[in-house]
């Protein structure tokens, strides 16, 4: 069975609120503080909802200076809900597939989730499909595994910089030091070489070609290279390619060659 695998502590509220006569219905208001922060979404008849996260909504509406000013009440909140990232891991065997908010949960604060859930959805009905038709079942639910923690670990490295930007002071380097932590998790568990198994064809989970290409970004060109799915692969990691793709690596540009050796990357 999985285990779910959280990165802060951060709990969410939300409240029906009362609007203001001034405040503007158009605008979303997003206010940090010092223990957390606070996303007030308007909505029709001078009502609204106010999402807070960190402490309590009275706790951080003390210390608000925009959005307490745009309300003339709030009623106590409906729901209290974690708003850290987490993920199950395994998010999937034989026989079972987790996707939507069964695999991962995200941070309110980036708008990510939707579109994830509905890719996730795509991804496993392709890897459903591509077993039925005689698929290698380990290697499908390896892939599987590791693009949802590639997307995880975007969204991380999205909370990252929100999170960075906020504010100062404890709560806020906490949250920073746990987002960290699970970018260093994520790079740890991602199988490179499961990702670049297969590609995604419209609907249709097809074995992928690996190309290695020179990646041209200056910072990393001396570190590694990047394959055709777009993942970047370190020298580590390409070690572990090239024992798998044999023929694979005999296409290796002359750049990519040169900067293995340089590197200590044997190439048979
Ligand atoms: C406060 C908040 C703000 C967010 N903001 C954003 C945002 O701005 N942008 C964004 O992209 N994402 C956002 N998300 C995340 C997004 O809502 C989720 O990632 C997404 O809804 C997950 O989709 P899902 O289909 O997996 O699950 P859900 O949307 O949760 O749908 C699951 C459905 O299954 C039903 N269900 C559950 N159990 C059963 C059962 N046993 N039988 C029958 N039905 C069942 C539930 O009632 C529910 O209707 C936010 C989430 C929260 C909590």
């Amino acid at each position: 069975m999985s285990v779910e695998y959280q990165f802060g502590s951060r709990p969410a509220a939300a409240s029906p609120v009362t609007l203001q006569p001034k405040c503007d219905r158009e605008a979303c208001w997003i206010e940090s503080v010092e223990h957390g922060w606070l996303f007030l979404l308007p909505g029709s008849k001078g009502t609204g909802w106010l999402l807070s996260v960190g402490d309590s909504v009275e706790s951080l509406l003390a210390t608000s200076r925009l959005i307490k000013e745009q309300l003339s009440n709030v009623d106590p909140p409906r729901g209290i809900f974690p708003s850290h990232p987490r993920v199950s891991l395994p998010l999937s065997a034989p026989g079972w597939v987790a996707c939507g908010t069964a695999a991962m949960g995200f941070d309110p604060l980036c708008g990510d989730g939707t579109g994830n859930a509905v890719r996730e959805a795509i991804l496993a009905s392709a890897m459903i499909r591509a077993i039925c038709t005689g698929g290698d079942p380990p290697s499908l639910i390896a892939y599987y595994q590791a693009r949802l923690l590639a997307g995880f670990q975007k969204h991380i490295a999205l909370c990252l910089d929100f999170y960075e930007s906020g504010s100062a002071g404890p709560w806020w380097h906490r949250q920073l030091d746990d987002l960290k932590h699970g970018l260093e998790w994520c790079s740890e568990q991602l199988p490179v070489e499961a990702a670049s198994r297969y590609r995604l064809n419209g609907f249709q989970l097809e074995p992928a070609e690996l190309k290695l290409q020179l990646c041209r970004e200056s910072h990393r060109t001396l570190q590694g290279c990047r394959c055709s799915s777009g993942l970047f692969l370190p020298h580590r990691k390409l070690l572990n390619v090239f024992r798998e793709y044999p023929l694979t690596a005999v296409k290796l540009s002359i750049f990519a060659r040169g900067i293995a050796r340089a590197k200590g990357v044997a190439i048979s």
